[in-house]
């Protein structure tokens, strides 16, 4: 069986976000980039399922820049077998990717796709479910537990006050939670072989999909900073300052 898992390329969640001056978008200038930390869980998931034999190849995609190849690389250094750079300069929208990622389905026809639940710089939440959609596939969101056995998967998923376990019936596609597994980090030997998996580069015209952007970004800015907080000496205080500050009581 065949996994597609699509990693993106995102500023590393421990660099303090800056916006830019004219609020049209985040600075990217010299800030460190890593794999999207869902999508390290979804790497993790399909190298598990190929070390327990329910697997026989992992294709990792991603789109975007040529510097995507760097998150193709990790992912190979991690257990996938082979990559697929989508390479494009635009502003990858949620639909241009789920459209790009259903024509490399139709050309490499896994039993699964395994994505993560949000990239972490858009926030979307999107894509994995409108792939399903343009598939017509059936979709296990926000996986935190997953089996796959024979021609179906269960998905455990956390929902309000609970989990919640769904089965499918293959292909489909799952997105994962953080909570899934803990991802590896590619040992040394690893890495220096992955070096030499392929990568093939393909453009959105190769694949027939208009990935122009069709949501405008009307501004970006920074959460209002929150004013320091006051400590008080006692309950008497604390009640007199909600009732003649705050006036809240
Ligand atoms: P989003 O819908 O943007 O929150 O992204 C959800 C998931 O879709 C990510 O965790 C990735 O697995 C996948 N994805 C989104 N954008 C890309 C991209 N440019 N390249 C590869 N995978 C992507």
């Amino acid at each position: 069986m065949k996994v597609l898992v699509a990693v993106k390329r995102v500023v590393d969640y421990n660099v303090k976000i800056r916006v830019k001056a004219d609020g049209s978008g985040v600075d990217t200038t010299n800030v460190k980039f890593t794999m999207n930390p869902f999508d390290e869980s979804a790497v993790e998931e399909a190298v598990r399922l190929k070390e327990a034999g329910k697997v026989s190849e992992i294709v990792v995609v991603s789109m975007g820049t040529a510097q995507s190849q760097e998150t193709i690389r990790t992912a190979l250094a991690m257990g996938a077998d082979r990559g697929i750079l989508v390479a494009s300069e635009a502003e990858l929208q949620p639909l241009a990717v789920a459209k790009l990622l259903a024509a490399i389905v139709a050309k490499e026809a896994p039993s699964l796709v395994i994505v993560g639940k949000q990239a972490i710089d858009d926030d979307s939440n999107q894509t994995g479910q409108m792939l399903a959609a343009l598939l017509g596939w059936p979709q296990g969101t926000f996986a935190s537990k997953l089996v796959v056995d024979g021609g179906k998967a269960e998905v455990t998923r956390e929902i309000d006050g609970g989990l919640e376990t769904v089965a499918l019936t293959l292909p489909a596609v799952i997105s994962v939670d953080l909570r899934l597994n803990e991802p590896r980090y590619a040992s040394l030997p690893n890495i220096m072989k992955a070096k030499k998996k392929p990568i093939e580069t393909l453009s959105p015209a190769d694949l027939g999909v208009d990935d122009a952007p069709r949501l405008v970004t009307l501004k970006v800015e920074e959460p209002q900073r929150r004013q320091a907080g006051v400590k008080v000496a006692s309950v008497a205080e604390l009640v007199n300052k909600l009732k003649n500050e705050a006036k809240v009581i």
